[in-house]
């Protein structure tokens, strides 16, 4: 079963389309949220708004496990340049490297995004539970911080409150330019205080496929780190095999899928084209659009966030990977009631 999204896809909020324990009761809403409040506008499922953002206070064990997770995987890459130089890679630290990086990456794109934060599709539990373990191991946080994350930022798109806006509150010239870019690329992360997850994905925390994966998080970064290194074992046999794999698949891997990921955040909110009437600064970038799997697509995102699909217009939607991923779902009765735009409504809000 397919749908388009509704003439106004703006004020879809609450649907009846929320599979877990029921849908999302209205004392989910925020005290004097309403389904058109402006705020709200660009949000899928859980209007969040009630003019007033409090966030919860960062703690001490979060600001050191942000630093090490930055830091760590680019320390990794530094090194990394030096054993390339050293012939130290071989061709299947590398296979290793790109398929974790694939799992991990469509984990993030279809499970995190398209699913989780705006409810693109419907799927069975245990493709939910799948779709969030592989996520997990980007090591971009927790799977209901990265939603509660994602949805503020849709909320606040480029306006104050967004936790990852390359504009707010930066004047004019280059230094604020780059000043931006490394906010909402890297800098966000280590800014005070924290989406609260019960206000802004209070669905997730009754989604037991979600949530099962979400209180083991922790295990991720061992599992990230173990599984390239028993490859690189079973492969050669050798403890210094295995530590190739925790290293390329591992660590290298995980400063990959950060900064591709992260690249979307900066470079598609400064750099490309905008087709569509949207409040943001959001961009569509053709570079991107392949090693981000689709989500460099991000200006016709926000104009349909709902959509399953990023890329929406003839070769746009071959290099979407991550719709492809949806559409073999869909095929295979996996996904259903997937969200799609109509000719009609991308007319509608072409500039
Ligand atoms: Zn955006
Ligand atoms: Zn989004």
């Amino acid at each position: 079963m397919t749908s388009t999204l509704p003439p106004d896809d703006g004020t879809l909020q609450i649907e009846g389309d929320v599979q877990f324990d029921g849908p999302i009761e209205a004392a989910a809403l925020a005290p004097g949220a309403t389904a058109n409040d402006s705020h709200v506008s660009n949000l899928t499922t859980i209007p969040v708004v009630d003019g007033v953002l409090e966030l919860e206070s960062t703690t001490r064990a979060h600001k050191i496990g942000t630093l090490a997770v930055v830091v760590i995987p680019f320390v990794a890459f530094l090194a990394a340049v030096v054993l390339l130089w050293e012939k130290w890679i071989h061709t299947h630290d590398l296979i290793v490297l790109l398929t974790m990086h694939v799992i991990a990456a469509f984990g993030i794109t279809v499970g995190f995004h398209r699913l989780l934060t705006h409810r693109s599709f419907e799927t069975k539990p245990w493709v939910r539970g799948l779709l969030t373990a592989a996520g997990s191991l980007a090591i971009e946080g927790r799977p209901t911080h990265w939603v509660a994350d994602h949805r503020r930022h849709h909320a606040y798109s480029d306006e104050e409150g967004d936790p990852h806006s390359p504009h707010v509150g930066r004047g004019s010239g280059f230094w604020q330019a780059v000043k931006g870019a490394w906010h909402a690329h890297v800098g966000w992360m280590f800014a005070p205080g924290q989406t609260p997850v019960k206000r802004f994905a209070p669905d997730l925390l009754k989604d037991r496929a979600v949530m099962a994966v979400d209180r083991q998080f922790p295990w991720f970064i061992a599992i990230a780190i173990a599984i390239p290194a028993a490859i690189g074992f079973a492969l050669t046999g050798t403890l210094l095999g295995a530590l190739a794999g925790a290293f390329w698949g591992g660590a290298v891997r995980i400063f990959l899928t950060h900064h591709i990921t992260w690249s979307v955040n900066s470079i598609c909110h400064m750099f490309g084209r905008r087709p569509f009437v949207t409040s943001d600064l959001s961009t569509n970038n053709w570079i991107l659009a392949l090693p981000t799997m689709g989500e460099a697509w991000h200006h016709n995102h926000h104009a349909f966030p709902t959509s399953a699909f990023h890329g929406l217009r003839g070769w746009q939607k071959a290099m979407d990977p991550s719709g492809w991923v949806v559409l073999a779902l869909e095929k295979t009765g996996l996904a259903w009631n997937v969200k799609r735009v109509s000719d009609e409504q991308m007319a509608a809000k072409t500039r």
